[in-house]
């Protein structure tokens, strides 16, 4: 027999494979359970059924051995939507709420057509649709794995805003865009932390680009350029340490107005223009 109070207090090595163990846990439990992470903490005495104990112990070994979370539950949690994901894209981050947040920010709750570049599990493209029903939406990505989940998730989620399309970047793109936004691969090839944590399990594609980091985010800032009208918004995510890079790059293809902007973590993460 094992409480809630005890799961909660099972592997402590788990501490060595992830940087969020507790809440790891929490959220493995709260699937099997089938309840909001608060009943945790009101029932810590609750035992689990047999069953449930050995689901728990199943899942728990394979997160000792690195798969994400997201990955064991199938789906992970992103603005107010719940995503399915898989390993054919990147798992959807917070950091990457910091690029919704601002996209809010920067057009009026008017109609207006907004793009999202490289959108994976749809995460940017449906957290805005769902925010702005008066928006049209259009999600590009290169993989057909990327564009039959996020249609999925566009679906599940009851959002019918957003038009979700194969190709490279602005290249499906027809007239012109209010605001584009991306979250492209920004991290260079060699950084060591990509043979650690989390990112092991998900794809190179969606996360390194050549030159330091940089490429896609140059060929898509040079792309948009014929994509927006007088006045639009480009905006992307970044490395912490991009933000001169991408402003730099932006003001040497013609736009102006650009800005840096922190994450939760005061970390520099969006760029815009
Ligand atoms: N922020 C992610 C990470 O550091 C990378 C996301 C991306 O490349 N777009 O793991």
């Amino acid at each position: 027999m094992l409480t809630v109070a005890e799961a909660l207090a099972r592997a402590p090595e788990l501490a060595d494979v992830s940087d969020s163990s507790r809440l790891d846990l929490e959220l493995l439990l709260c699937d099997l359970l089938d309840k909001p992470r608060s009943w945790l903490f009101t029932w810590p005495d609750a035992q689990l059924t047999e069953a449930q104990v050995a689901r728990f112990e199943q899942l728990l070994a394979r997160r000792l051995q690195g798969e994400p979370v997201a990955h064991l539950l199938g789906y992970r949690d992103f603005w107010t939507l719940r995503l399915k994901v898989s390993p054919d894209t990147l798992i959807p981050r917070p950091d990457t709420e910091t690029l919704v947040e601002q996209a809010l920010a920067h057009l009026p709750a008017a109609p207006a057509r907004v793009a999202d570049l490289g959108t994976g599990t749809g995460a940017i493209a449906l957290a805005l649709a769902s925010e702005r029903p008066q928006w049209q939406l259009v999600a590009t990505d290169l993989h057909l794995g990327a564009v039959a989940l996020a249609r999925e998730n566009a679906t599940a989620n009851g959002l019918d805003n957003v038009e979700i399309v194969p190709g490279s970047w602005c290249e499906p793109l027809q007239g012109h865009f209010d605001m584009i936004v991306s979250n492209p691969p920004y991290i260079d090839p060699e950084d060591p932390h990509l043979q650690q944590g989390d990112v092991r399990f998900e794809p190179l594609s969606a996360l390194t680009a050549e030159d330091k980091g940089m490429a896609d985010i140059r060929t898509i800032a040079e792309q948009a350029r014929t994509c927006l009208r007088t006045g639009g918004w480009l905006l992307f995510e970044h490395g912490y340490d991009q933000g001169m890079s991408v402003r730099a790059c932006l003001q040497a293809l013609g736009y102006t107005q650009v800005a840096t902007v922190r994450d939760l973590g005061d970390n520099d993460r969006v760029t815009l223009g």
